[in-house]
């Protein structure tokens, strides 16, 4: 839990309280930075020393992806921001200090213009209205803005006059989608999608190559933070230019790309198939030809690589919160790579992992945490294993 002393120090988030998002913002950043170091060494520290946690200079609006959820308060007026932690009350926020501060004036615009177009919000027990949530991207290093307007039906009221007027007061916006959702669900985006104006995805730059990201792709939130991560990922896996590298739970092939200069030969693996879309369209936007994707689940994937007796010299895993299944890690083993990268976002499955590949053969040799999410718990880790 994080230190409860620092309490009566001024909170510099006025919904911080009931978003619940930022779980260390009574904390200052080094501090923070401290915390997190002791969850790594607390967790992982039986395995190896841990390296100093690689922190933000700058640790505000870092998100390239925001999102915000639409309603109506009990007096009527139309809402927009967070939800309240493990509920559904959303807490009305024009600004956040995480999120990147172009993408909370879209969403501001947004609002307004709800009203000025006399447009529905949606009404989740009921499952009527229009608009739901909007999601914004945006690359940082290329400046594409994608706004996916995410509606409860399908007929948009005014559609051509909104996206005119939307362009106009924000001519930086690169693409609009629209994503239809009218299933009662947490999930924020349903399966179909029109894009409205533009090319439907905006591409960012992350360690000199480009990637193309759609509505529905996963993509890093903080990519100051990732080129730091993947700079050690990539060192790690110290690669010669000849081995045989598996990118497992490769999103859009960030890891993989960018590690396939200095390999013989990669292949990507991801079950989100808009993902391994991008994923193809970037290996050929950066000319690389030695890499290729496979859309399936990672466990699944490395149960046939074993049963077609295929070896591998390099493992990246980079899995979800929830860590690996018993499948792919005896798969994994069954592949004998020399070295395995294991990039984690949540230390403790990272570590009932671990323990299952130090059982056995593997050696922790490196482990290097890096905060990617400043102001919230959230620790990235990535590890070193040795065969
Ligand atoms: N390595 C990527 C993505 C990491 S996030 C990057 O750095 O950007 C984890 C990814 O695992 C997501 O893209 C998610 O869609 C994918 N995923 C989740 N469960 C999976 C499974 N069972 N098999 C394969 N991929 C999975």
């Amino acid at each position: 839990m994080p230190d409860r002393k620092n309490t009566d120090k001024k909170r510099i988030c006025p919904v911080s309280r009931k978003c619940g998002g930022c779980q260390l913002m009574n904390m200052t950043y080094p501090e923070q930075l401290k915390y997190k170091q002791a969850k790594v060494v607390k967790l992982l520290g039986s395995f190896h020393r841990v390296n100093e946690i690689i922190g933000m200079e700058k640790p505000f609006h870092y998100r390239n992806k925001v999102q915000a959820a639409f309603g109506r308060t009990r007096g009527g007026e139309i809402i927009s921001g967070v939800y309240q932690s493990s509920t559904h009350n959303i807490v009305k926020t024009d600004a956040c200090l995480i999120e990147d501060e172009k993408a909370d004036e879209i969403i501001v615009t947004i609002r307004k213009m709800v009203k000025d177009f006399k447009l529905t919000v949606y009404d989740e027990r009921k499952g009527t209205g229009f608009l739901r949530h909007v999601l914004v991207k945006r690359g940082f290093a290329t400046n594409q803005i994608m706004v996916v307007l995410v509606t409860g039906t399908g007929f948009f009221p005014s559609k051509n006059n909104f996206i005119k007027e939307l362009l106009k007061k924000h001519q930086e916006i690169t693409t609009i989608v629209q994503n239809i959702n009218n299933k009662f669900t947490s999930m924020v985006l349903g399966e179909k999608e029109t894009v409205l104006y533009g090319n439907g995805y905006i591409e960012d730059v992350l360690c000199g190559c480009t990637f193309r990201i759609s509505p529905k792709s996963f993509y890093q939130i903080n990519p100051i933070q990732t080129e730091k991560l993947y700079g050690k990922a990539v060192e790690f896996a110290g690669l010669s230019g000849k081995e045989r590298v598996i990118d497992a739970y490769c999103g859009i092939g960030t890891i993989g790309i960018v590690a396939s200069k200095n390999a013989g030969e990669v292949i990507g693996c991801e079950l989100n198939s808009d993902a391994v879309k991008d994923a193809k369209v970037n290996a050929k936007i950066n000319n690389i030809d030695n890499i290729k994707f496979i859309c399936a689940d990672a466990g699944e994937f490395m149960l046939s690589m074993k049963e077609q007796g295929e070896q591998c010299d390099v493992l990246f895993m980079d899995p979800p919160r929830a860590g690996s299944d018993k499948k792919f890690l005896s798969c994994a083993v069954a592949l004998k790579p020399e070295r395995i990268v294991y990039i984690s976002c949540n230390p403790e499955t990272q570590q009932r992992d671990l323990y299952y590949l130090i059982k056995n053969g593997y050696k922790v040799k490196k482990i290097q945490p890096v905060d990617m999410f400043p102001y919230t718990a959230h620790v990235e880790t990535v590890v070193l294993l040795i065969k």
